[in-house]
């Protein structure tokens, strides 16, 4: 036998090349013998559970069947994630910590597994420990949707909703297969939603055809379907030509097809739906924003009657985010008018932290009925 032949330490076997140039390159102990390229890529991952995070499957399944919706809201900094934890704590929700591929290049990557990881051990010092999925928000590549697995994602969101159907389910596919390996869930999309928000955009509404939805989900494996009934991504949701007016000048945004998520949950009963663009831009926050130097024309969202009816559905997963950087942006607009001379971040992060906050509960509690379900 040749001496240059590597073995392994522990059971004498030859490494092949692979696993040599696998070992040689691993940051980790060399002599332990690397059998297959899963257990490699396991020893070099971060998984979720090291984390201390659950992927949604269990959540799901009991959403669907409580008649409520996990709250998925978006985080890319610290006080967001103190209003996050510290709603849900405080309402016994369990939550979804959603980071899109815009947050995860302002806030890094590392940062944000860090970050995730710590809120779990802020919320068993609060006082509860709620399952917390840390998910990616629209991943747009098999590579990105890796990459987040392999930093501690519990749960991804692979978006081929812009592609043609059969893309859309190869791409899924694909995905789904790597992402089961190590127990992280998938959410999928069929239709597409208008509006922009970070890096995703579209000019009109292709809504979800109910007949495709059966095919996608047999054939793709996932474990959620996002789907496109009339919600929309953005704080301006809907042009005002649109909309009708209120006796008062308020916009009124066209009603949500309800028709098209029965004929879903006819075609795929139980199977857990997901709404994306589901703010509600709520008319006060744009009023103290407009109030003190901003200027947002004509922004409109999503009634929340019509989303606690959605909640109540097939539908578990709610994604919020313009309503938080709307609640965030009216408190700090508002604190800086009111206090010209202060330049301590803090002084007007924290009250956008409380806003976050108090905005965040009140959708657990009043929208979605997520409370006590922790
Ligand atoms: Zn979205």
């Amino acid at each position: 036998m040749p001496h240059c032949l590597q073995r392994c330490r522990k059971c004498s076997l030859v490494l092949s090349n692979e696993q040599r140039f696998k070992n040689f390159f691993s940051r980790f102990d060399v002599r332990i013998h690397v059998a297959s390229l899963k257990q490699f890529e396991e020893r070099i991952m971060t998984t979720y559970k090291e984390l201390g995070l659950v992927n949604s499957k269990e959540l799901f399944q009991k959403a669907v069947k409580g008649g409520y919706a996990i709250p998925a809201f978006n985080f890319n900094n610290l006080e967001q994630l103190q209003a996050i934890i510290g709603a849900c704590v405080e309402t016994k929700s369990p939550v979804i910590l959603q980071v899109s591929s815009g947050a995860r290049k302002y806030a890094n990557s590392t940062l944000l597994k860090h970050l995730a990881k710590g809120a779990v051990d802020y919320a068993k010092e609060l006082g509860c420990a709620i399952p917390i999925v840390l998910h990616l928000d629209h991943g747009d590549t098999f590579e990105l949707c890796k990459s987040c697995i392999e930093s501690g994602f519990s749960s991804v969101m692979i978006d081929g909703s812009h592609h043609p159907y059969d893309k859309n389910v190869e791409l899924t596919k694909q995905v789904v297969e790597y992402a089961h390996k190590y127990d992280v869930t998938v959410e999928g999309e069929l239709g597409v939603l208008a509006g922009i928000e970070d890096e995703v955009s579209s000019a009109v509404t292709h809504y979800t055809k109910p007949e495709e939805v059966e095919d996608f989900v047999k054939k793709t494996g996932v474990d959620s379907l996002a789907i496109s009934i009339g919600t929309s991504h953005g704080a301006n949701k809907f042009k005002p030509e649109q909309c009708t007016r209120s006796a008062d000048g308020v916009l009124l945004p066209p009603p949500l097809r309800f028709d098209i998520l029965e004929e879903v949950e006819k075609r795929i009963p139980g199977f857990p739906i997901v709404l994306h663009g589901a703010s509600s831009v709520p008319a006060e926050l744009v009023k103290i924003i407009n109030a003190n130097g901003g200027k947002l024309k004509d922004a409109v969202g999503i009634p929340e009657d019509q989303l606690r009816k959605a909640a109540k559905s097939a539908v578990c997963k709610v994604n919020i985010d313009s309503d938080g950087r709307l609640a965030m942006t009216a408190a700090i607009r508002k604190t800086l008018v009111d206090n010209p001379a202060e330049f301590d971040p803090r002084k007007y992060l924290g009250p956008a932290r409380d806003q976050l906050k108090a905005l965040y509960m009140h959708k657990v509690v009043n929208v979605l009925g997520s409370n006590n379900r922790a």
